[in-house]
This record gives C-alpha cells, sequence and structure tokens, in this order.
C-alpha cells in the first residue's frame, strides 16, 4: 500500500515549500518568456534544497539551467560562501535564468556557463571536487554526466537526477523512446553502481539520488 499522491504533494508543498515572488516569477515567467514549462515543481526544489545542505554543499553544479527555477532553490542550499555553477547551451534560456538568479538575491553565488555541457565539463574537471551535482538536461546524456559526476565530486557528496520517472513512462513497456529507453538503462546502471547508495525521491517527476560511498 503506498498512499502517496497530489494531495498530500500540495501538503508538502503548502507546510515545506512556500514560494516567494522571486521563485513564483522564475516559474511563471520562464514559459511566458518561450522557455518550455519543465521545470521542477516546488516541493522537489524543497528536496534539492535540502539535501544540498543535508551534504554541507560548497560547490554544486548543475546541468541544465533553463529559467533559473531549480537553481534558486539549489543556490539558497548552499553553505554560507557556497557557489552553483550552472550549466546551458542555448543562450535565450540562460538570459531569462540570470534575470530570476537576480531577482532571487543568488546572483552573486551563481554563475551560468554557456555552452554544451559536455564541452563544459570536460574544462571544468579542473576545478573540481564538486560536493553536490544536479542532472536535469538531454536524457540520453545523463550516463556520461553521472560518471563524470562520480569522478569529481568527494565522498559523500549527493548527485542527483531529475526525471527518473519520466512522466510515468519509466514502468509503461509499451514506450520505448530514445529518452525513455535512456532513463531505464540509467536507472538500472545507477542502481547497481558499488561506488554508491541510490534511490529515487518519489515527487514529481521523481529525482534520482545518489551518495558517493566509494
Ligand atoms: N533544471 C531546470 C530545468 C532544466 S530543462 C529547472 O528545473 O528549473 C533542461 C535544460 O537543459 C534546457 O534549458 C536545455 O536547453 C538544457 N540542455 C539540454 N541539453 C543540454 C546540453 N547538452 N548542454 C547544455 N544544456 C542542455
Ligand atoms: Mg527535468
Amino acid at each position: 500500500m503506498t498512499y502517496y499522491n497530489d494531495r498530500l504533494a500540495q501538503y508538502i508543498t503548502d507546510l515545506f515549500a512556500p514560494q516567494d515572488a522571486a521563485l513564483q516569477r522564475a516559474l511563471t515567467e520562464s514559459p511566458q518568456r518561450g522557455l518550455p514549462a519543465i521545470s521542477i515543481r516546488a516541493e522537489e526544489g524543497r528536496f534539492l534544497q535540502f539535501i544540498v545542505r543535508a551534504c554541507g554543499a560548497k560547490k554544486a553544479l548543475e546541468i541544465g539551467t533553463l529559467g533559473g527555477y531549480s537553481g534558486i532553490w539549489i543556490a539558497r542550499g548552499l553553505v554560507p560562501g557556497g557557489r552553483l555553477i550552472t550549466l546551458e547551451r542555448d543562450p535565450a534560456h540562460a538570459a531569462v535564468a540570470r534575470d530570476h538568479f537576480e531577482a532571487g538575491g543568488v546572483a552573486d553565488r551563481v554563475e551560468i556557463r554557456l555552452g554544451n555541457a559536455h564541452d563544459s565539463l570536460k574544462k571544468l574537471a579542473n576545478e573540481s571536487p564538486f560536493d553536490f551535482v544536479f542532472i536535469d538536461a538531454d536524457k540520453p546524456g545523463y550516463l556520461q554526466y553521472y560518471e563524470w559526476a562520480m569522478n569529481n565530486v568527494r565522498m559523500g557528496s549527493i548527485i542527483a537526477a531529475h526525471n527518473a520517472f519520466r512522466a510515468g513512462a519509466i514502468v509503461n513497456p509499451n514506450d520505448t523512446t530514445t529518452d525513455t529507453e535512456a532513463m531505464r538503462t540509467f536507472n538500472k546502471h545507477v542502481a547497481a553502481d558499488p561506488r554508491a547508495i541510490s534511490t529515487i525521491y518519489p515527487g514529481g517527476d521523481g529525482t534520482l539520488v545518489v551518495v558517493k560511498i566509494a
């Protein structure tokens, strides 16, 4: 028996994830400015903020900025003096995100790196180790992003990856789209990784979470 449903998600959101004007603006304005409406949800944001602080992250990395909604939550979880680098290939998305980081009071802590994440990560290895990595970009890239993260975080760091459920398609055998298959392969790969303790946080679209233990 499981009890989780939309009403309970709303309960969590109301109690633990109240949004200030800047977060609300980031969520509603991104689609208004032409970005896809695929930001994480408030309760997922609160969860990210929680795990960022739980692992004491000072140096965080996000792959997939969009309008900066998740980035605000992550940045607000950092220990004082912490920094977030967020990777985005679309300059139009980055421009919207910049405004939202400014409004959210985190622009001093957040740096957007423009370009394909695969290229950015090659350069970023010089700046490791990171304490927290959030993967939320192209699904076929997840495996590589994860392996990069595993090699560039410290012991006890957390790696999180969004869309573990693919809106439920992950358990629908008739869905064999590239992105869903990529997430199946990815979830399996992580679950079997002896360097990690991992599970899926089931709020929203599911966030796979990993603690690096070896
Ligand atoms: N994390 C955001 C949502 C990210 S949506 C939030 O919850 O608020 C995915 C983003 O990743 C999009 O903006 C897309 O342009 C970007 N993206 C996709 N593939 C990418 C790649 N290979 N390199 C860099 N950015 C990429
Ligand atoms: Mg996502």
